[in-house]
């Protein structure tokens, strides 16, 4: 609704009455709405508690959050246009007008404008008030209008057979043949039959002119390839999946509970999630699905398209704003019974959620970076509390917090040990690096073994995917010799070389190392910067197999839209031989001529500066070796490493979340990371750097003041920092952050709150920019 605020008018959102004035001096004034922007409500009701939860818990405020919350494009101000009235052009033509009335009156007389061209046209700036004035008289009309396409469903035409009295003896042949086809079969589409009777359309038509065949129009889904997408009929449980769909069945519309459902990959997890949104349908209740946001359709998507047609809406980054907008609306309605989406679908309008599915719950794209920084997989669980409803996290490779809230029984689990098919897991041969230290150039990381089995796939007329991992950070420093990564003694994060200090640096802590220092676990001096990208094993590619079709897919050569859909297009029809690619390729593709994974350099990952890094570095490489082998040949992977022995390693070659968790789950315990502690960060950056750096100064004297003051404060936070974020400047912006964390989220967050008031009252005025990271995901 359009509300006055300040001198302002703006868009303004219902979340309930405003309270009586207490008293005759109370100083509340309320205020009368202005207009009411929509007919039906946006959100229900029930979802305001969850808004308010958002905004006390990520520290941001309500208005904002509700606004992050719904489509893009729903203020006023970018989306209404204003359109004449017949009441206006008589105005125009003969009342007398002040200046700038006639001026808006009769641009608006030529064609509809919004207010931003309206302005443009009248060369001054034009105040809602006048706006609504003018609409209150009648002169012109406020639409709200999204200007982008509108989806534009796609059809095709069908055939059914009418009953009719003719004698079938007396068809030809032909149209007999096609009669007995609909009566056996049930109705098919015009092309279905083409290609069985190639003159069916010319048939079809005589036979629709003489009554005995009726022809419609069916609405049809279309995948990103442009395939339509069939309906599918569902397939009949394996004895696993019937024994988890029938624990979590009889949860829903039982209450609040959070179910864990651990499968390895191809272990048929889509199809356990399908039978219990049925379910929930069934039981009259919607249901939400999250997946991760990857660059395409995901396969999760086509796949609940195919069994639940129209009642499915999606709601993710590749639409169009008008698209997103429609599908909003058809949530909200409830049109749309299902909805599918990319993180920001948690917000999904809908009423009465019996279920929430999160697909790959260990995926780090739940978490929005910017703006209100939530995670997505958190705000289901908290979501489903509010609604009362089921909500299950589905991975092969669950995150650490995940497992954790199991075993502490917060989260009940079920579990999918097999694959499907029976097909076993692909092979894992792994190559260890420094064997190959001594080789010069490329071929000490396109190792003979890696080389070998390139030839032999290539051979065999498949295809191979080499993955590496390089984003940002290039120079991780790992000892030559033994393989040690250089880590802080402190918080055992591995190092990061700054260049301008010629030092290695912890960016937790701060410690700092000389850059010549010796590796401390052998003593040697041979230190070595992991520099190694995808374009140069790309270029390798090309070098070594002359012949082969070389890709590469990374946030580099995938700028420009449509780039991905196209590569995805040629390495489904083959006409890529060999893919190089980022964890972009590691993602939910199902490609059955990939029957071989490269990993050039595990430890990419695994020495990323991040006390997560050996979960990421798991995770990943059990997702990208279950790339491999998905057709009906097996798959093999081979996985180069400086750390052969590492648990990261062995657990991903076995896809043995257990074994990870339960070595992983002691460092974090012993050094107090999470699930053992909840963690903030604070960001600070400005663009002038001595005016950020005092004021940086300024907010870790008050956390230490605040710790001197306040025994909780002293005994349960622990503050690192403040410190230069690793990347310390980015756009001209000189970034620093604060990381905070403690075992008790109240006092945490208590905390965390008294401090950026404490920043309000020293920053006044100044250029500096403080925001909040609850549970922060990469401290970069
Ligand atoms: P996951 O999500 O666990 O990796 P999927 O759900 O993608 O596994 O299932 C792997 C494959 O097995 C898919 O092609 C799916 O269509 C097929 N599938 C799943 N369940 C069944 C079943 N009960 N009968 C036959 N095929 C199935
Ligand atoms: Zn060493
Ligand atoms: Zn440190």
């Amino acid at each position: 609704m359009l509300v006055p605020f300040g001198r302002r008018t703006v868009t303004g959102y219902l979340l309930g009455p405003a309270r009586e004035p207490i008293a005759q001096t109370d100083p509340l004034e309320i205020k009368h709405i202005l207009d009411v922007l929509d007919d039906s409500p946006l959100f229900p009701m029930t979802m305001i508690p969850f808004f308010k939860w958002i905004a006390a818990y990520y520290m941001h405020p309500l208005g904002q959050v509700i606004n992050t919350a719904l489509p893009a494009g729903l203020n006023l101000s970018d989306i209404a246009i204003l359109t004449i009235e017949e009441a206006g052009m008589q105005a125009e033509a003969s009342s007398p007008l002040a200046p700038l009335e006639k001026i808006i009156l009769s641009a608006l007389a030529k064609r509809p404008l919004d207010i931003k061209h309206l302005q443009k046209e009248s060369d001054q700036p034009v105040s809602w008030a006048l706006i609504h004035q003018m609409r209150r008289r009648g002169w012109i009309r406020v639409d709200r209008r999204i200007r982008a396409r509108q989806i534009r469903s796609k059809t095709v035409r069908w055939v059914t057979v009418k009953e009719t009295t003719v004698d079938a003896n007396r068809l030809s042949v032909q149209r007999k043949s096609i009669r007995h086809m609909l009566e056996t079969e049930g109705d098919l589409s015009i092309a279905d039959l083409k290609t069985r009777i190639p003159t069916a359309p010319a048939l079809i038509r005589a036979m629709q002119k003489a009554g005995q065949v009726v022809v419609y129009q069916k609405e049809i889904y279309r995948d990103p390839f442009g395939d339509p997408i069939q309906s599918d009929t569902p397939p009949r449980l394996t004895a696993e999946q019937a024994k988890a769909v029938n624990a979590m069945r009889p949860l829903l519309g039982k209450g609040f509970k959070t179910v864990l459902l651990a499968g390895i990959t191809g272990s048929g997890k889509t199809e356990v999630y399908l039978r219990l949104a049925q379910a929930a349908l069934d039981k009259g209740l919607c249901v939400l699905v999250l997946v991760p946001e990857i660059a395409l359709i995901s396969q999760i998507e086509r796949r609940f398209r195919a069994r639940f047609g129209e009642t499915v809406a999606v709601l993710h980054s590749g639409l169009s704003r008008g698209e997103r907008y429609d599908q909003w609306l058809r949530i909200a309605k409830s049109a749309a019974t299902i909805a599918i989406g990319a993180r920001s679908c948690i917000f999904a309008p809908f009423g009465n959620i019996g279920l929430i599915i999160v697909d790959e719950e260990h995926d780090t794209s739940y978490k929005q970076e910017g703006g209100l920084t939530y995670n997505a997989r958190d705000l289901a669980v908290v979501r489903a509390r509010h609604d009362n409803a089921l909500a299950i996290l589905g991975s092969a490779t669950p995150s650490v917090q995940s497992w954790y809230n199991v075993t502490v029984g917060k989260y009940e689990t079920a579990g999918l040990s097999r694959r499907v098919n029976r097909q076993p897991l692909p092979t894992i041969q792994t190559v260890d690096l420094s064997q190959s230290r001594d080789d010069r150039g490329i071929r000490r990381y396109i190792t003979k073994p890696l080389r070998q089995e390139i030839q032999k796939t290539l051979e065999d007329g498949n295809q191979a995917l080499l993955f590496l991992n390089r984003r940002g950070f290039s120079a991780f420093p790992i000892c030559g010799r033994c393989g040690q990564p250089l880590r802080c003694k402190n918080c055992d994060i591995t190092l990061t070389l700054h260049k301008r200090l010629n030092a290695f640096r912890c960016h937790y802590c701060g410690f700092s190392k000389a850059a010549g220092s010796a590796c401390p676990s052998c003593g040697s001096e041979k230190i070595r910067l992991l520099g190694v990208g995808t374009e140069k094993i790309q270029e390798a590619m090309t070098r070594l197999f002359p012949r082969a079709r070389v890709a590469r897919m990374d946030r580099d050569t995938m700028t420009r839209k449509g780039a991905v859909v196209s590569l995805l297009k040629d390495l489904k029809n083959r006409r890529i031989d060999i893919l190089v690619g980022t964890q972009m390729v590691a993602k939910g593709h199902d490609f059955p001529g990939i029957t071989l994974v490269g990993v050039v350099c595990a430890d990419l990952t695994l020495n990323f500066p991040d006390f997560r890094a050996g979960e990421r570095t798991f995770q990943l490489l059990a997702q990208v070796a279950g790339r491999a082998g998905r057709g009906d040949q097996p798959g093999r992977v081979v996985l180069q490493t400086y750390n052969p022995d590492h648990f990261s390693i062995r657990a991903a070659k076995a896809q043995d979340f257990k074994a990870f968790f339960d070595q992983e789950i002691g460092f974090r315990k012993a050094l107090g990371y999470p699930p053992y502690t909840r963690m903030i960060a604070v960001r600070i950056s400005g663009k002038d750097s001595q005016q950020t750096a005092a004021h940086v100064r300024t907010l870790g004297e008050n956390c230490r003041e605040m710790q001197a003051k306040d025994g909780l404060f002293r005994k349960q936070i622990q503050v690192m920092g403040p410190i230069e974020a690793p990347l310390s400047r980015i756009a001209n912006r000189h970034r620093w952050q604060i990381l905070v964390k403690s075992p008790d989220t109240a006092t945490l967050h208590r905390f965390a709150r008294e401090l950026i008031l404490g920043h309000q009252a020293v920053s006044a005025g100044a250029r500096i920019k403080v925001t909040v990271d609850v549970d922060p995901f990469f401290l970069m």
